[in-house]
């Protein structure tokens, strides 16, 4: 499979270019037509395998493609990572691959002061990256709504349920509108990860590598 194959618009093949990535990992190749399709994705992948770019791709594409104006307060597709670093870096490779495009996007962690995040929020931001608590915090703060999400990605769901992240996890999904789409991505697949990849996910495409 080539990135040509997979109907990506113009503008992102130009950024995987630019990134002088050759072809499609196989998560990329399995995973990119399902979320194009609108399809919720439970994907069992490691770091590494290029699953950042197996959900960012096809979430630019699908978000540049039904142009809206950004919610205020809020925004359009919504990633929970278990760390900053990770949340950061999902953050960069967004802003890598959306370059040419005109979608914002940003990053909230804790352990940082939540002013700047507050006041970052108030024009909303279309791709947000977001560790669980201070997300969390944002929303009972009332610095954020998640009433506008139309793509939820959960990444490392395994990390995040160990790192006891799985109450708040579950409070945020409830703000979400249930008529949405879910990418469930983790690096092992035990029953209680099963269990909750089906809570959250509506007859999904499943991948692994
Ligand atoms: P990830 O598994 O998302 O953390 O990605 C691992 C690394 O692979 C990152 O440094 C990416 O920039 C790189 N990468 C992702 N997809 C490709 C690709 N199709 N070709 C070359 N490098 C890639």
């Amino acid at each position: 499979t080539q990135f040509s194959d997979l109907g990506l618009a113009a503008p992102l093949q130009k950024a995987l270019a630019a990134e002088n990535y050759e072809r499609p990992t196989p998560i990329q190749a399995q995973a990119i037509p399902h979320v194009l399709e609108g399809r919720d994705l439970l994907g069992v992948a490691q770091t590494g395998t290029g699953k950042t770019a197996a959900f960012a791709l096809p979430i630019l594409h699908r978000l540049a493609a039904d142009a809206r104006p950004t919610p205020r307060k809020g925004c359009r597709c919504l990633v929970l990572s278990p760390t900053r670093e990770l949340a950061s870096q999902i953050a960069d490779s967004f802003r890598a691959y959306g370059r040419f495009l005109r979608l914002t996007s940003t990053v909230v962690f804790g352990g940082v002061s939540i002013g700047k995040q507050v006041r970052e929020m108030a024009n909303g931001v279309d791709i947000l990256v977001a560790t669980p608590g201070r997300l969390l915090d944002l929303v009972n703060q009332r610095a954020l709504s998640l009433s506008t999400v139309e793509i939820l990605v959960l990444d490392e769901a395994d990390q995040m349920l160990d790192m006891g992240f799985i109450h708040d996890i579950r409070k945020l999904a409830a703000l979400i509108p249930a008529k949405r789409q879910t990418l469930f991505f983790s690096a092992t697949m035990p029953k209680e990860i099963a269990e909750l990849a089906d809570r959250f996910l509506t007859n999904p495409a499943k991948v692994a590598v």
